[in-house]
């Protein structure tokens, strides 16, 4: 099948590793121009390169906050000048932080706020005016299983990311006239440096090693393993392209079966 990307101009943020990397990597793989983001230069160049090597594709990189409106605005019009048109906008950003409703304070519900759903309703700000011009276009949010089926001691991702939900249901029937596809994408668990810092963070609490705590892990996914970054950028580059026409308004999850409900 082919995903018709070749040509497109793609923007995929919080792409220095992890999830956005593999979605960035795999956008420039079809043949896309990416445009990333990440807050530290150093990592975003190394990124930069590591994605240019690999697929001999075209990548602007801009250093960029994205809970911080004014470097959306900055990162959005960077792509513009370079490259007058946005087709595809991939939304993502760093976690918010673990824990329970007791270990936490209203601080950290406004900064996990401005980071997981501020940070998608500045980009399509941003972004949308474009694509209702060139009456053409499609958003990706990357998300996570815990909209479906909520994480222990995860409360502000189980709580922000549903409002990430419903922008995008919510975009993508007041978009779909202007020819902007809006969808989001669930991943379950993926072995990004953030999970094996995770796990060994586990391991060193438990005592057992970080492949033990996978493995109790593992255990109540279906597939019996986490996914690999590319699995989950593969769905991504799908929903993107050209491929996915009639595809809107939609939650993929990408989770092994690891949701255990029937809708
Ligand atoms: P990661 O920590 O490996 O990578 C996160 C990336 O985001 C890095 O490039 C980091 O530099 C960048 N970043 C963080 N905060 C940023 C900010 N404010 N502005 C710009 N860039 C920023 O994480 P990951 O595993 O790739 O996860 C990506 C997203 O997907 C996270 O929100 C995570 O919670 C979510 N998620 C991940 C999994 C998983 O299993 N990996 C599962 C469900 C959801």
């Amino acid at each position: 099948m082919n995903l018709e990307l070749t040509g497109k101009v793609a923007l995929v943020t919080a792409a220095s590793r992890g999830l956005g990397q593999a979605v960035a990597m795999q956008l420039a793989q079809e043949g896309a121009a990416v445009a990333i983001c990440a807050r530290h230069p150093a990592d975003l160049q190394a990124a930069a390169a590591r994605i240019e090597q690999a697929t001999k594709g075209t990548i602007l990189a801009v250093a960029a906050d994205v809970s911080l409106p004014q470097d959306v605005e900055r990162l959005v019009q960077t792509t513009l000048d370079r490259w007058g048109r946005i087709d595809v906008l991939v939304t993502n950003a760093g976690g918010p932080p673990p824990g329970r409703f007791v270990d936490l304070q209203p601080e950290d519900w406004e900064a996990a706020t401005q980071l997981t759903l501020m940070s998608a309703v500045h980009l399509c700000y941003a972004v949308v005016p474009t694509m209702r011009e060139q009456h053409s276009g499609s958003i990706v949010a990357i998300t996570s299983i815990s909209v479906k089926q909520p994480l222990p001691n995860l409360i502000l991702s189980n709580s922000v990311r549903l409002a990430v939900v419903g922008l995008v249901k919510t975009l993508s029937d007041e978009l779909a006239p202007d020819g902007i596809r809006v969808n989001a994408v669930c991943p379950g668990w993926t072995r990004t440096e953030r999970v094996e810092q995770l796990l060994a963070d586990r391991a060193a609490r438990s005592g057992a090693t970080a492949e033990e705590e996978a493995a109790g892990i593992t255990a109540a996914i279906p597939l019996g393993r986490m996914a690999i970054p590319e699995e989950l950028a593969r769905a991504v580059a799908f929903l993107a392209s050209p491929a996915a026409s009639y595809i809107t308004g939609v939650s993929l999850l990408v989770d092994g079966g690891m949701y255990r409900g029937a809708m």
